[in-house]
């Protein structure tokens, strides 16, 4: 009885290493295991549910497989697939979950969060954030035709590489105070995180007590998993 976390796998057509990595982790790793959680950025763009490309199909039908095995799936957006839906969650039996949410893994209460959220320093993107978050803004957003809204996710990402290219590491990392207000507001000793692509687990303190954060890795040139279990401190 194992609990898997990942996050950050920025699935993309152009990267079929990552999507058989995937696929891979999926079959030898998340088949019969207690839950699977992805805590966002798990595809690199998403404009609605209704794009539907053979991508799409294809980590659905696998997760399906992974689900039919007994396995609960749960989902994050991440600030790449914010727009991800129920509709396409339906398909494989996947819950939307919250960020942030608090979960009880194993005993120990533990939030989890995408991270981006965390990044507090970057004050522009913490701007772009609320106004893509907004309920009516992405209704808006998902009635424009599916071509439209394939040039406008073009022209987002180059903005944001473009932006992030002259940005100092810190902006790019999380605010520790930030992560320290949140575990205490949330009452827990354990966060559990990606977005950063700096994987680690962090000691610190929060209500006065002994805390940890542990952050998922980005799927690049590595392949990241959180693995956790009733005997199992959470391991990367
Ligand atoms: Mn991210």
């Amino acid at each position: 009885m194992t609990t898997l976390f990942i996050s950050d796998l920025h699935l993309e057509e152009s990267r079929p290493d990552i999507t058989g990595a995937f696929l891979d982790f999926l079959k030898n790793r998340a088949m019969g295991v207690e839950a699977l959680y992805i805590l966002g950025d798990f595809f690199e763009a998403w404009i609605g549910d209704d794009e539907n490309t053979p991508l799409q199909q294809q980590v659905a039908e696998a997760l399906r497989e992974v689900r039919d095995s007994g396995t609960r799936i749960f989902l994050m957006h991440g600030n790449r697939d914010f727009l991800l839906g129920n509709d396409y969650c339906s398909r494989f039996d996947g819950t939307l979950l919250e960020d942030p949410t608090v979960i009880d893994l194993y005993g120990t209460p533990s939030l989890l969060m995408h991270g981006d959220s965390l990044c507090t320093a970057d004050v522009e993107y913490q701007k772009f954030r609320a106004r893509m978050r907004d309920p009516q803004m992405q209704k808006m957003m998902l009635a424009r035709p599916l071509a439209e809204r394939q040039l406008m996710a073009r022209q987002l990402r180059e903005m944001s590489m473009a932006k992030n290219q002259g940005k100092e590491e810190y902006i790019m990392d999380v605010t520790p105070e930030e992560v320290v207000k949140e575990m205490e507001a949330h009452g827990v000793q354990r966060m559990i995180h990606g977005h950063t692509h700096r994987p680690a687990v962090h000691d610190l303190e929060a209500g006065g007590k002994p805390a940890k954060r542990i952050v998922l890795g980005d799927w690049d040139s590595h392949v990241w998993w959180l693995e956790a279990g009733p005997d199992l401190e959470p391991q990367l």
